[in-house]
């Protein structure tokens, strides 16, 4: 059998750790065939146009890889066959299409919109050659090098080469420039803006500071039948939000029993 060429793929987030990589791969003219990103659609703007900048900066495309169909199809559109139909009606009233919001057991988005097309694309790549990926780990997250898919012979993890933890990424980033319009001084982890799995920390700056994705996180959420959070809805997520602003603006504190019961009463008050 004929030995296939080797195929070097920067597997690239867009986050800081994989822009990083990408930069110092170049600078020290590591081999790189081809820049791939998996386009879930759900990047925050200021995501998409550091993916701009970047492509500007280096002088070569990324390849944008997407699933067949986008998220709301998915989400809302995508006929699912559901284990028990009429247990499914009794519970939501009626029947409902696409998956719903994700969850910590049902992480279907990263499979459909990554996962899935990112292997597709592989997979041909494959038929022609030997494929390496070059993938974003850093220096102090070693514990994801313990897991199967990264332990891969095609894998290569040249962060943890070079010693480069987090930290270092953002600053080599920084000091090229490259700043993501604020969105790292806002959330520690960056991804789909819309996320449920997100902490209250995250969704809370979605809400003060993303008015407009706010508001397209409503509209999904009255488009589906699973609960956003199972602890809180939507609108429950900003009720509360909007209370623990009104309190402390008059200097009430918002981390005690008191402040919960308040806040309980105002849910039920509320019928959301
Ligand atoms: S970050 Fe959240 S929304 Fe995005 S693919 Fe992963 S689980 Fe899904």
């Amino acid at each position: 059998m004929a030995i296939k060429p080797p195929y070097y793929i920067v597997s690239l987030s867009g986050g800081k750790d994989s822009t990083a990589m990408l930069l110092r791969l170049l600078k020290e003219n590591r081999p790189v065939d081809e820049i791939i990103f998996c386009d879930t659609g759900l990047e925050f703007p200021d995501m998409y146009a550091h993916l701009d900048k970047l492509e500007e900066y280096i002088g070569r495309p990324i390849t944008r890889i997407k699933a067949e169909h986008d998220f709301e199809y998915y989400f809302c559109h995508a006929p699912i066959k559901r284990g028990n139909p009429e247990k499914f009606r009794q519970l939501f009233g009626r029947d409902f299409d696409g998956y719903g919001w994700m969850g910590p057991k049902m992480r279907w988005c990263t499979n459909r919109l990554k996962d899935q097309p990112r292997e597709n694309y592989l997979r041909d790549l494959r038929k022609k050659y030997t494929v390496y990926q070059y993938v974003g780990i850093t220096a102090d997250e070693q514990y994801r090098l313990e897991r199967p898919n990264n332990r891969r012979a095609e894998c290569i993890h040249p962060l943890v080469e070079w010693g480069m933890t987090e930290a270092d990424c953002l600053q080599y980033c920084a000091e090229r420039g490259f700043n993501w319009n604020g969105l790292y001084e806002r959330f520690h982890r960056v991804s789909c803006w819309l996320c449920s799995l997100q902490s209250l920390e995250e969704l809370r700056k979605l809400w003060e500071f993303y008015p407009k994705l706010w508001e397209k996180l409503r509209q999904y959420d009255e488009m589906t039948w699973r609960n956003y959070r199972a602890d809180y809805s939507v609108k429950q997520l900003e009720i509360r939000f909007a209370f623990e602003k009104e309190c402390l603006a008059k200097g009430i504190p918002i981390r005690n029993k008191a402040f919960f019961t308040a806040l309980r009463q105002r849910l039920e008050g509320s019928n959301a």
